[in-house]
């Protein structure tokens, strides 16, 4: 029989990873010796903010230090009235004290302007201004406020981040370009339209900063929307048309699973672009659920594409009806949790360690070789397989694990090769 394939080239490697990075500005948010930059050649930055009333300083700075020690680089707070203004220096000094230099945003709007020349002690303790030009009045009044507040990030040397929502899309500018739109020949739908005013909402505004005197380095873009499609849609647009960081986010994502998915899907395929300088998951937490997740959900997207490592991943099997008890699960949420907490000391202790893999397996299926492929794995016992748990170091299956202490034991083994792999060498001395 005739060979019927089609002579092709030789077949080359597929590629991986995300396209390159979209060049921007490198903007540096500080506050005394530590600089987190935006943009540039910066890995892409995570950042959070409170849901505490900012006037509630030291419930505010306990949160702040949660997001913080969680990984967040940066964090809003809510700046909205003047008692919030005027417990702003409070927090600062509360974080300074407990040795959290986390830069702090303030989220303006309406009275940004007022509140930032009112109480320059806030202007001073923040390290860059959330600006939301959609938020400052019409016409004369909006310019004004929005050149004062850019005049007070100047004087201060601050960065500011240009954020332009389309639950506050300037009505003005929307309402002209409704107009203008209505005179085309082939009138574009009105979601277009929508996201092209976003998108010359930012830009406009910031090329306004830099007149009014801002440095183009000291300017941040965002156009949040809160479906998926339109993030991604403007975001692309956004990143072709300038050279300004970009904050990425999707507004009011929504609460648990939806919102991560959300956010994730959208944030994917532009990271995966290369769009991106910094980004927020916008959760909404359940009542009493932990702030902390909108940090653990951005660093897990940017680490499960491999943009960045902030914490050893476990890799766990979904189980299957070879494993029906839950105690493969549970040992993979201990250990998750587990590595998590250890990362504060951890991360100044052994440098690297954010990159190791463990692997959790629920039986002999797949377990020794996904634990093969870990740093370091156990394959625990599925239904009727002997009641032994074998533990892959390196590669090399090392001791078999037995009992009813195989959690305690297997977290100390990951312990000792933490120590082993990633701690400082022991200096021998003569
Ligand atoms: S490793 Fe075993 S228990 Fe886990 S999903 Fe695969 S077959 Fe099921």
């Amino acid at each position: 029989m005739q060979d019927t394939l089609i002579p092709c080239a030789e077949p080359q490697p597929a590629p991986v990873g995300p396209l390159g990075r979209h060049a921007t500005r490198a903007v540096a948010v500080t506050w005394g010796d530590r600089v987190v930059t935006i943009g540039g050649s910066s890995p892409v930055v995570v950042q959070s903010m409170t849901n505490t009333d900012t006037a509630l300083a030291i419930d505010t700075a306990i949160q702040v230090k949660d997001l913080a020690l969680a990984g967040s680089e940066l964090v809003r707070i809510t700046v909205n009235t003047p008692e919030a203004a005027k417990e702003v220096p409070a927090i600062r000094e509360q974080l300074d004290r407990m040795g959290v230099p986390v830069p702090l945003v303030g989220d303006f709007h309406y009275n940004g302007h007022k509140l930032l020349t009112q109480f320059p002690e806030c202007a001073q303790a923040l390290s860059k201004y959330r600006i939301n030009p959609g938020n400052m009045g019409g016409g004369k009044k909006r310019d004004d406020n929005f050149a004062q507040m850019i005049e007070v990030a100047a004087r201060y040397d601050k960065p500011v981040r240009i954020g332009v929502n389309w639950g506050s899309l300037d009505h003005e500018l929307m309402a002209r370009m409704m107009d203008e739109n209505s005179r085309r020949a082939q009138p574009w739908p009105a979601q277009a339209v929508m996201r092209e005013a976003l998108v010359v909402s930012a830009i406009t505004n910031a090329r306004r900063a830099e007149a009014l005197g801002l440095g183009g380095d000291r300017i941040v873009l965002s156009c949040k929307v809160s479906h998926v499609q339109d993030l991604i849609a403007v975001y692309r647009d956004l990143s072709s048309r300038c050279d300004y960081p970009l904050h990425l986010g999707l507004t009011e994502a929504g609460m648990g699973s939806k919102g991560i998915v959300a956010s994730t899907a959208a944030l994917g395929v532009l990271l995966q672009e290369g769009i991106g300088d910094t980004i927020r998951i916008s959760l909404t937490p359940e009542p009493g659920g932990d702030r902390t997740r909108e940090v653990v959900v951005g660093q897990e997207i940017l680490q499960t594409m491999g943009l960045r490592a902030f914490t050893p991943m476990v890799v766990a099997c979904p189980g299957c009806g070879r494993t029906s008890s839950t105690f493969f699960q549970e040992l993979a949420d201990d250990i998750q949790s587990f590595l998590r907490r250890q990362m504060p000391i951890w991360r100044e202790q052994y440098p690297g360690v954010e990159s190791m893999n463990v692997a959790v397996m629920g039986c002999v299926v797949n377990g020794p070789g996904e634990s093969r492929h870990a740093d370091i794995g156990i394959s625990l016992p599925g239904t009727g397989e002997i009641p032994s748990a074998p533990v892959f170091v390196d590669g090399e299956r090392t001791v078999t694990l037995k009992g009813d202490h195989i959690a305690q034991e297997f977290q100390a083994i990951v312990e000792n090769y933490v120590a082993r792999r990633y701690g400082a060498p022991l200096v021998v001395q003569d």
